[in-house]
């Protein structure tokens, strides 16, 4: 099955990178640069005390903000956590939820990133959930059975209708950071099998999902990765610190639906 894409998301994953001042030139620059896409849905997910500065800044304009973690819990004792009510209170739409660099570092297990995952939408927040495969199992072969098994642990517990107006972003641990991005025959077979496996489950749910691609996009290969059938969009992590690049990636993605 491949799912005809009327508009792209691309998402700029800012990590733990931005003070006030940089932040506020790099949004200017977004907004004086990306506000005549039409085709193409921007987001910027930035660390949790910026969101305010995302706010005030982005709001009223073509891009929207998000957050990149969210606790699992409602509301308590949970020191240092920040939930999901406390994230629609700044206006975000979006949260990213078991980037690898968390799972690795954090041990955040599937059935955490399942948990957060719902809690999200409950919140009426859009999830950004990222699977993807380590090298070690890229060249065993098992890379469908790795990310299929982490969209089971979402699926066995909330049943596949929680995708319905939900990301997943494809992100194979070996190319993010690395500047070693996926061939576009490497994604799009991971973007098609992941299509189908909702899509035999839950029809519905297919249509109204967006299935990204992140690891080491640039300019360059944005071009070749958004025209594969299934490819929304992208994570984008480094090349969004850089105005330029990070426009022109945009830009790749609005001439690839236009
Ligand atoms: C990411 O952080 O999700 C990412 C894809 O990073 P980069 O673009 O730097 O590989």
């Amino acid at each position: 099955m491949t799912q005809k894409t009327t508009q792209k998301l691309v998402v700029a994953n800012w990590k733990m990178h931005g003070n006030l001042k940089q932040n506020s030139a790099l949004l200017t620059d977004f907004v004086e640069n990306l506000s005549a896409l039409k085709h193409t849905q921007m987001v910027v997910c930035a660390p949790y005390p910026y969101l305010a500065q995302l706010q005030s800044m982005l709001q009223h304009t073509n891009i929207a903000w998000g957050a990149q973690n969210v606790a699992k819990n409602e509301v308590g004792a949970f020191t240092g956590e920040v939930s999901a009510a406390m994230l629609t209170d700044f206006g975000c739409k979006y949260v990213i939820i078991g980037h690898s660099e968390r799972a690795t570092a954090y041990c955040e297990s599937d059935e955490n990133i399942a948990t957060k995952f719902v809690q999200a939408k409950r919140h009426g927040l859009t999830p950004i959930l990222c699977v993807g495969e380590t090298l070690i199992e890229r060249e065993a072969g098992v890379m469908e059975m790795v990310v299929s098994k982490q969209l089971d642990t979402i699926i066995n517990t909330h049943g596949a209708a929680v995708f319905a107006d939900a990301v997943i972003s494809y992100e194979p641990i070996w190319a993010i950071g690395t500047g070693l991005a996926a061939t576009p025959e490497q994604a799009k077979n991971m973007h098609l099998f992941i299509r189908n496996k909702i899509s035999n489950l839950n029809i519905e749910a297919t249509n109204r999902l967006k299935i990204l691609y992140g690891g080491s996009v640039n300019p360059q290969n944005a071009v070749q990765l958004f025209v594969v059938p299934n490819i929304d969009g992208g994570l984008i992590g480094k090349c969004s610190l850089n105005a330029q690049e990070f426009e022109a990636i945009c830009h790749a993605a609005e001439t690839s639906v236009t």
